[in-house]
């Protein structure tokens, strides 16, 4: 594919060294470095949207607006007003709201769900939920971690396994149905699931947070008729770590809204401050002008040259593969044989934190079971997450990876 002038351009506008908007003039960002300061370390990210790895690097022009916006009050309800209309547009979607995570938004969206199936007030979630209409349908495979910010709502979870057992599951006292787009288990499809819930009149929700790309995601749930959907912030679509999208029906919107702050909700303790409601926003501007094929180009690019740095190793193989659904992006996986190069995975990622720079790579790495969603791995595979790594950073990691797999040599 070649690559159009303005993609290419618009492509690096988003790493540092290409732009001054988010610099002085100098082109040293402006401000004292608070991570020197405080003796944190600077990592470089060969993992990926990691939540405990601040997940993802704001593109300069997204950083620009954000300090931007810290120069002027403005009132909370009417700039989250704003950036929700102008979201939906952006968004082809009826309303959206900017909310502090997909975490947040799983918990502001369910309170919507219970408020509007009960007409209850604010206050009765979530202490007053279990007297209410509060049942939630979940696919039993789609039971998950996060599924602790749908409980804080105050609902309780009925489990399906079967098309017939969901269709059997409602009842006067449903007040959503959820479904977990990434998960890799599961006999209900998403069509299925939209259409019985909506015989049922009850609101279906998608928590789709980790899975863009492709871009068109932003639209392709809310558009299949799923009522509300969540992407995360800060993971591929790079805006601030605790901003996230709540997107669908206008009323739903509206009572997750009445749900969050400045209201005493069960949301007055998830607020997104100026800054980051305006960077959410931005984001999504920076991403709408971005292309699938040449984001993906260049992490392919990043991937290969890391695997050419390290191909010649004996008993060494790479191969690059993008999971299905969640971090849909390349991935370069190193499988090699532990009886010629004597160091298993995990204390080559060990050694890798602990060099200078410092390196994360993908928690996968090593991992017989219990891998990272959709990346397949085992005990002798090394995963590198190449997408959120910065200009020159592949070069810094292949050298490393080279370095200790190579002392390693029998
Ligand atoms: C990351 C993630 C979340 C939480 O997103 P935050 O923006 O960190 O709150 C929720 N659900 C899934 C499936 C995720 O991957």
């Amino acid at each position: 594919m070649k690559l159009g002038r303005r993609n290419f351009f618009g492509f690096l506008g988003q790493f540092p060294l290409w732009s001054a908007s988010a610099a002085g003039a100098s082109g040293a960002p402006a401000g004292e470095d608070y991570y020197d300061k405080l003796g944190v370390t600077k990592i470089i990210n060969a993992a990926g949207t990691y939540t405990n790895l601040t997940a993802s690097i704001m593109p300069p022009p997204v950083q620009a607006a954000v300090a931007r916006a810290a120069l002027n009050p403005v009132r909370l309800v009417e700039l989250q007003k704003a950036a929700g209309d102008y979201l939906a547009r952006k968004l082809q979607c009826e309303a959206a709201m900017v909310t502090a995570g997909a975490a947040s938004a799983l918990t502001l969206g369910t309170a919507a769900c219970v408020m509007t199936a009960n007409r209850c007030s604010i206050r009765d979630i979530p202490a007053e939920a279990a007297h209410l209409k509060n049942e939630v349908i979940i696919q039993k495979a789609h039971r998950y971690g996060y599924d602790e910010a749908l409980l804080c709502a105050g609902i309780r979870f009925v489990e399906v396994e079967t098309l017939a057992g969901y269709e059997a599951a409602f009842g006067p006292r449903t007040v959503m149905a959820h479904f977990y787009n990434a998960a890799e288990e599961g006999s209900i499809s998403r069509e299925d699931w939209i259409r019985v819930a909506h015989a049922h009149q009850v609101p279906s929700f998608n928590d789709a947070a980790a899975d863009m790309p492709p871009i068109a995601n932003l639209w392709n749930y809310t558009k299949m008729g799923f009522d509300l959907v969540t992407f995360s912030g800060g993971k591929g679509i790079r805006g601030p770590q605790n901003a996230g999208l709540l997107l669908g029906r206008k009323d739903l919107i509206a009572a997750a809204a009445a749900n969050n702050n400045p209201y005493d909700g069960v949301g007055r303790g998830m607020k997104v401050a100026k800054e980051q409601i305006v960077g959410m926003v931005a984001a999504v501007d920076w991403l709408l002008s971005q292309t699938d094929e040449v984001m993906e180009k260049e992490f392919r690019r990043r991937a290969e040259r890391i695997a050419a740095h390290l191909k010649d190793l004996p008993g060494l193989r790479t191969e690059i593969s993008v999971p299905p659904v969640a971090n849909h992006v390349p991935h370069l996986s190193i499988r090699y044989d532990q009886a010629r190069l004597k160091i298993s995975p995990r204390d080559v990622m060990m050694e890798l934190r602990a060099g200078k720079p410092s390196i994360e790579l993908n928690p996968s790495t090593g991992r017989a079971t219990g891998a990272s969603a959709g990346i397949t791995t085992d005990a002798n595979t090394i995963v590198v997450g190449v997408w959120m790594l910065q200009p020159g950073e592949d070069m810094i990691v292949a050298r490393r990876l080279r370095e200790v797999l190579v002392k390693s040599r029998v």
